[in-house]
């Protein structure tokens, strides 16, 4: 039990609402009728009131052990008492190297793809933005400084930092937010008419990858440092690459002298059932984005897997000057490595980065088990990754979704919406017996919700 249950805190005698202004949210319709979490354990959060909620998002996807992990907090606190923090700029600290080494023995695409090269950021957002400038810095590192542009897609997501805004490709950023100069899109690979309620990859699409030789074709690709794209676009909807259509990107931008970089900030560690996409699809990028996971969500921090060639590139010039001028005052710090080593331990000694393809034929059949229920256009799932598409209301996108997400919420499950879009990513740990409850307790609501 937590303080807030210890202390019988109920809806009445919670703290006010009115100073924390929340993230992405609703802030009045929140604080009218607020839904507060107040402890966690394995599958479950229970919220204020003392109801439990059964966890079908792994927080944002990021829980992806459970909740709860007793070694991950000794850990942290081990290491809080030990050294609470360090500076990384121009001193170091063993257990960032630690973990640094641990990340590059299990990088993406095993030793043959040698991304093992890490820098340490705090958030996804922090890791595409590293990940945008060592790109640039990377091309102008070998004689390419006119390739500055970076390509992003359409309906990607990719954090909240103004590289990643301008990468990423939703409207309601553009609406209020001025772009980076510099970016294009490629169109996303979203099809219902042409792929709808498939099992696996969507068959239509790869030649959507050749929109990369289109923009190289419009602005030459020696202005090009960079493709980025998430290889399952999540936050978006739960997007599936067309088959062949990562395998013909990266063939374009090798072709160009274009890097390419994959957002696995959702995708890494266990989400697809592999440890990360690269190995699920056998495409190797240049660099890998990545936080969530890496953690378990436990502290605050992103990774960047960068391939040996870009890193090495980039250590020339004088000794002591600094080849890449950036960092943030928490990359590597000493907590969120504590919690990063422990969460590796965790992923392999109980093997969960490969669970979700023990699970996934499982999964795949209840999740489309709901298909003919009303509303339902679509169905996805890949690993342990489920979309549920849904018809918008007339002058209403959204509203469906939403309330079906609320009545989950008072029948004790965790979903999560974007748009019409349900999405779920349950925590790798997750049973038959939840799948069939998450399944069961979401066909009710998307059918008593018109
Ligand atoms: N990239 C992708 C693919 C994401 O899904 C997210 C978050 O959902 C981010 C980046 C941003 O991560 P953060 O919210 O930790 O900054």
């Amino acid at each position: 039990p937590t303080i807030y249950q210890l202390e019988n805190l109920t809806m009445r005698n919670t703290p006010s609402l009115e100073n924390y202004w929340m993230p992405f949210t609703a802030n009045r319709q929140f604080k009218a009728v607020p839904r507060l979490l107040a402890s966690a354990e394995g599958m479950y959060y229970t919220d204020v009131d003392g109801n439990k909620i059964l966890d079908g998002t792994s927080g944002l996807w990021c829980v992806n052990a459970g909740h709860g992990r007793k070694r991950i907090a000794d850990a942290v606190a081990r290491q809080l008492t030990t050294m609470d923090y360090a500076p990384s700029f121009q001193m170091g600290h063993p257990i960032a190297f630690d973990f640094a080494e641990k990340l590059g023995e299990r990088a993406p695409g095993g030793p043959d793809a040698k991304l093992d090269r890490i820098f340490f950021t705090g958030s996804g957002s922090e890791s595409v933005d590293t990940a945008l400038k060592i790109a640039i810095a990377y091309q102008r590192a070998i004689g390419q400084g006119t390739r500055t542009r970076v390509i992003g897609r359409e309906r990607g997501y990719h954090g909240v930092g103004f590289g990643g805004i301008s990468v990423g490709g939703l409207v309601n950023n553009r609406r209020v937010f001025p772009m980076l100069p510099g970016t294009d899109h490629l169109r996303h690979t979203h099809n219902p008419e042409r792929n709808s309620f498939v099992k696996g990859l969507p068959a239509h699409g790869a030649e959507l990858a050749d929109d990369l030789e289109r923009l190289v074709a419009l602005h030459g690709a020696e202005t090009i440092a960079a493709v980025i794209v998430e290889p399952v676009a999540g936050s978006t909807g739960v997007l599936l690459p067309p088959q062949g259509y990562l395998e013909r990107l990266r063939a374009i931008a090798d072709r160009h002298g274009i890097l390419l970089i994959f957002d696995e900030v959702i995708t890494g560690f266990g989400r697809l059932g592999a440890p990360f996409a690269v190995d699920y699809f056998g495409v190797v990028p240049d660099l890998v984005t990545t936080a969530k996971g890496l953690t378990n969500g436990a502290i605050p921090m992103g990774a960047v897997f960068s391939s040996r060639h870009i890193h090495d590139a980039l250590m020339h010039g004088p000794e002591n000057q600094i080849e890449l001028f950036h960092g943030y005052t928490y990359s590597g710090h000493p907590a969120a490595c504590a919690a990063g080593l422990a969460t590796l331990e965790i992923y392999e000694e109980e093997g969960l980065l490969s669970r979700g393809a023990e699970l996934a034929p499982y999964w795949q059949d209840a999740i489309h088990s709901l298909n003919g229920l009303p509303n339902i256009i679509d169905i996805r799932t890949i690993g342990l990754v489920a979309g549920i598409e849904l018809s918008s209301r007339k002058d209403a996108p959204g509203a469906r979704a939403y309330e079906i997400f609320t009545d989950c919420f008072k029948k004790g499950l965790l979903i999560r919406v974007t748009g019409d879009i349900i999405a779920l990513s349950p925590p790798l740990i997750v049973e038959r017996g939840e799948i069939d409850t998450i399944v069961s307790v979401l066909g009710e609501s998307i059918r008593r919700i018109s």
